[in-house]
């Protein structure tokens, strides 16, 4: 069995990418809060050579709207601290600060190929049946109502696995950034990296990502990847007597109530696939009172970015309607968002080229009918004149996506793993001016 009960000195060896996953996957970290994983990462990487820059100097998260609250980002240090990760670490990972990059130069010259590894786990909390591998060998999560129920846990081995190949033998071409990504969930992280320049001088850039029905042994390139934004809602209007001054209140619940209706009776569009969901409603009082505030989360997704702005400014329409019609105000803010983006021809040619030699089928393109931030550094990398291209790595068939019993065939880790080290030696193509 495998030692998940490491302290923070004892790295798993990052060969054995199913001891890395299994030790990411026992103590699964929700977005920002990522302090364990990134800190496991960092290690590793730093003992294999690479050139790290991350915490407070990389991005700067101060006042972003998809951070998580100050009390849980503290929890998340004390959580961290619990668990044997030292205070230097800490201080350099805690309040949101959990992204940074890896490089690692080969020994000739060449492109910057970067590859994304998301580290964030999901609020689900697993399944404890005896059919679910991780809790039938012991690495399920002990980290309460929380899980790595996407996958991410396994995108991490799968870098430190490539970093392992590539600093044993440097004989590739160019630089490789591993681009070590919080808050893919809620699709928060990306942006502040991007806004940060991570991505500004790349020539190729990669995304991967387990299951999602590509099926074991191969690799599909992703297609349907849609626009996305997530939104925050705050109404705010007067509370007052609900029976003997109900007309000196303004109904913020009412309000936020006759949005969700409103949002979720937005018009499909002919041209592509639109999804709008309103996930969660708060607002506190009691039967004798007219409600004064009322919060909001909301979603909004297409599958082509001009139909996902027009959604978009719909649903704020929407809101600030609903907000009108009961003299309430009302504030909204962005706390995620992530685009469309399509694969370079040129890219999937190198995938195909190689993965042959590592065992690995290419399946036909698989839709993903969902959204990932890596988008926004794909979209920067192509506008500078680079290339990328978002591959799925088939990963078995378990339970679904954000499901308390996901699991993956961690065989699919060293494929992943074998296909993006065999694509860095192969050359990817330049593209930056
Ligand atoms: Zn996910
Ligand atoms: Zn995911």
């Amino acid at each position: 069995m495998v030692n998940i009960l490491m302290d923070a000195d004892t790295l798993p060896d990052p060969t054995d990418a199913r001891a890395v996953r299994r030790t990411i996957h026992a103590f699964p970290e929700l977005g920002f809060c990522e302090i364990r994983t990134a800190n496991l990462a960092w290690r590793t990487l730093e003992s294999l050579g690479w050139v790290l820059t991350g915490g407070t100097s990389l991005v700067d998260v101060d006042g972003y709207a998809g951070l998580p609250g100050e009390s849980e980002l503290e929890t998340a240090c004390a959580e961290a601290r619990a668990q044997g990760v030292d205070h230097q670490s800490i201080d350099r990972f805690g309040g949101g600060a959990t992204a940074f990059i890896a490089e690692l130069s080969g020994n000739r010259p060449g492109p910057t190929v970067a590859l994304r590894v998301d580290m964030d786990a999901l609020p689900v909390a697993e399944s404890r049946h005896p059919d679910h591998r991780p809790a039938a060998e012991g690495f399920a999560s002990r980290n309460a109502g929380r899980m790595h129920a996407c996958g991410h846990d396994g995108h991490v081995a799968i870098g430190l696995r490539v970093a392992a190949g590539l600093s044993a033998d440097r004989d590739f071409p160019g630089r490789v950034r591993l681009i070590l990504q919080p808050a893919e969930e809620g699709v928060r992280g990306a942006a502040p990296m991007v806004a940060a320049g991570v991505c500004d001088d790349v020539d190729t850039m990669l995304a991967l990502h387990l299951g999602f029905g590509a099926s074991l042994g191969s690799v599909a390139p992703a297609t349907d990847l849609y626009a996305t934004t997530k939104l925050r809602a705050e109404f705010i209007g007067k509370a007052s007597h609900a029976s003997n001054a109900p007309e000196e209140g303004r109904n913020a619940l009412l309000a936020a109530a006759s949005a969700i209706l409103s949002l979720h009776g937005l018009p499909p569009f002919a041209s592509t696939p639109t999804r709008v969901n309103v996930g969660t409603l708060l607002s506190e009082g009691a039967p004798n009172i007219i409600p004064a505030r009322a919060i909001l989360h909301a979603e909004v997704r297409a599958g082509i970015a001009a139909v996902h702005e027009e959604l978009e400014r719909r649903a704020l329409a929407v809101l600030s309607g609903a907000a009108a019609m009961q003299g309430v105000e009302v504030r909204t803010s962005q706390t995620g968002r992530a685009t469309t983006a399509t694969n370079d021809r040129v890219v999937l040619a190198v995938i195909e080229e190689v993965s042959e030699t590592v065992d690995l089928i290419v399946g036909a393109p698989q839709p993903l009918r969902a959204s990932d931030d890596a988008t926004l550094m794909m979209n920067r990398v192509q506008d500078l004149g680079g290339h990328a291209a978002y591959i799925l790595i088939g990963s078995g068939d378990f339970g679904a996506h954000h499901s308390p019993t996901f699991d993956i065939d961690e065989s699919a880790l060293e494929h992943g793993a074998h296909l993006i080290e065999a694509v860095v030696r192969a050359g990817c193509p330049e593209g930056v001016a």
